[in-house]
């Protein structure tokens, strides 16, 4: 079968060199050339961080490298209705639940409760709001009271089939585990979605047969296979690629201006030094 892959980031800064690994491996696994896809995602969601200008700037970096993405690009700003239609049948299945906290409340929450469970993001939602009675929610949300809804994930966990699974290419099986961010936020209170929603909706709206990410998204891959299972969505197979470092050995972020692939071009670098440079 024909490969389908997608490179997707999003417009809140310029690409680096962690940005050009990620979007190179896609390009690369598609293999275009057999008959395979390679898409382009704009993961826009976050909606004051993103800038046209960045979106502009992200696909001036992939042509200068060289890459050929499929038209139309795929912006997930616009596909909310998707979303809004995912999250219905969650809540349809009693997997959700409102989340009325603020950040603040949250974080003295996890203070006060010393050896608060962490997460690959820091430390889990403490469930506040997953101990309201029914009659507070609906009274809440009647009143016009901002809410996130929250995974229900010990329940998510329960409904699993035993042994739900998904693979990563260089790694293998894994057991899917619903828990690993808690009971993470599916739509927040400024936007009806989510990162990991909108993630798994898109790649199974656009038939992506092979995720390929940085290794600091695998726990990711858990919480997405098991949405999945309860969205009754197809599961692409996964391959977490290395993630690119700096001199002191830690991750490129978007703040990292000098690894950015437009300094990088204007300081006279070539496509294929980026190439060598991450060893792709
Ligand atoms: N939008 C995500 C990022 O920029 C990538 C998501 C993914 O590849 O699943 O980190």
């Amino acid at each position: 079968m024909p490969e389908v892959t997608r490179f997707a980031p999003s417009p809140t800064g310029w690409l680096h060199l962690g940005h050009a690994l990620a979007a190179g491996r896609a390009a690369q696994a598609a293999e275009v050339a057999a008959g395979g896809r390679f898409l382009l995602r704009m993961e826009d969601i976050d909606g004051p961080r993103c800038r046209p200008e960045y979106e502009r700037g992200i696909e001036e970096d992939l042509a200068w490298l060289g890459l050929v993405w499929e038209q139309p690009v795929v912006r997930q700003s616009e596909r909310m209705a998707l979303y809004a239609e995912a999250l219905e049948k969650l809540r349809q299945q009693g997997l959700l639940y409102p989340c009325f906290c603020t950040r603040r409340e949250i974080e003295e929450e996890v203070a006060r409760a010393s050896g608060a469970p962490q997460g690959p993001d820091g430390p889990l939602y403490p469930g506040l709001c997953r101990r309201l009675s029914a009659a507070e929610r609906v009274e809440r949300i009647a009143s016009g009271e901002a809410h996130a809804w929250r995974l229900d994930a010990a329940s998510a966990q329960r409904q699993l089939p035993p042994n739900l699974s998904w693979r990563d290419e260089g790694q293998g099986e894994f057991v899917a585990d619903a828990t690993v961010f808690g009971d993470v936020v599916l739509a927040r209170k400024d936007i009806p979605t989510s990162y990991h929603l909108a993630v798994v909706v898109d790649d199974a709206d656009q038939g992506v047969t092979l995720v390929t990410r940085g290794l600091d998204l695998l726990p990711s891959s858990h919480l997405h296979r098991v949405l999945q299972h309860l969205l009754e969505l197809p599961t692409p197979r996964y391959a977490h690629h290395r993630l690119v470092v700096d001199e002191a050995g830690q991750r490129l972020a978007k703040r990292d201006h000098a690894r950015a692939l437009r300094t990088l071009r204007q300081e006279g670098w070539t496509p294929a030094q980026v190439w060598r440079e991450i060893g792709l």
